[in-house]
């Protein structure tokens, strides 16, 4: 059985595989187009259990964002190549590109805020948001953005996560090897894109895909969006996890994410 892709804007494993290194053997991709199709299987059946084992609509997202979370962390955790990561606290050239999530990951985040910050706080929070949505709109593709050298909204100024345990999927699988080159890439576009762990790339990047379809097959929106403008519709909309969970098309009309890329 072919597994279809989660929806137009998920691009799958073919894609994925444009990010992978010059050079890497043939058997290595094909390695890495297995463990793929093993993740994503794997994933669309967790978040199918959870869709079936979860009666309370309000606790639907939160639950598969948990879930996928939880497999991510113990992939990452397996990658061969962790013990050559570059990355570490305050290092963030990678924190200046597009990040893409799923609607529940979205308002997973929206409820952290609005859970950990009083409502002065919170309107200060969602005015930087806005603001970075409203420069977003200003870029129309992935290489706008990344000249925009636009900080995430959510890069804290000692150089971390503000959102750490609630940071997207994909950005929990984007790891360099090579920080140097991560600086090179981020001060001049020209440059090589930095050595990353493909390992944990595609694999997150399968959980997130297996989410999504898992959730489209329940007829849910799984598609994936530019996480500001997600998490923006998602702080202005409180009931966001229940409606999501209802089918109802909460993210209409926000910037959908093609990118494949993910920040860590
Ligand atoms: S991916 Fe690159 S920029 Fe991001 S934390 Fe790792 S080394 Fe630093
Ligand atoms: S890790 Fe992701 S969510 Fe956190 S600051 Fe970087 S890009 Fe933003």
């Amino acid at each position: 059985m072919t597994t279809p892709a989660p929806s137009d804007d998920a691009a799958g494993a073919d894609a994925l595989m444009a990010h992978a290194p010059a050079g890497m053997s043939e058997e290595l991709k094909s390695g890495l187009l297995q463990v793929y199709a093993r993740t994503r299987d794997r994933q669309i059946g967790n978040t199918a259990s959870t869709l079936r084992a979860t009666a309370e609509p309000g606790t639907l997202s939160d639950r598969i964002v948990a879930d996928a979370f939880r497999l991510t962390e113990n992939l990452m955790q397996a990658s061969p190549a962790r013990a050559s990561y570059a990355c570490g606290k305050g290092c963030s050239w990678c924190c200046h590109q597009q990040v893409r999530v799923s609607g529940p990951e979205a308002i997973g985040i929206a409820d952290a805020l609005r859970e950990a910050y009083p409502d002065a706080w919170l309107a200060q929070i969602r005015q930087v948001v806005a603001q970075r949505v409203e420069r977003i709109e200003g870029l129309p593709t992935i290489r706008a953005y990344l000249e925009a050298r636009l900080p995430c909204a959510f890069l804290a100024q000692d150089g971390g996560c503000s959102i750490y345990d609630w940071r997207p999927i994909v950005c929990r699988g984007y790891h360099s090897l090579d920080r140097a080159a991560c600086q090179e890439k981020y001060v001049d576009l020209a440059q090589p894109a930095p050595p990353i762990d493909s390992y944990a790339h595609m694999a997150a990047n399968a959980v997130l895909h297996g989410v999504a379809i898992a959730v489209e097959a329940a007829g849910k929106d799984g598609r994936l969006y530019e996480m500001h403008g997600a998490v923006l519709r998602a702080i202005d909309t409180p009931d966001a996890a229940a409606r999501w969970a209802r089918g109802e098309d909460v993210f209409a009309g926000c910037r959908r994410s093609a990118s494949v890329a993910g920040a860590g």
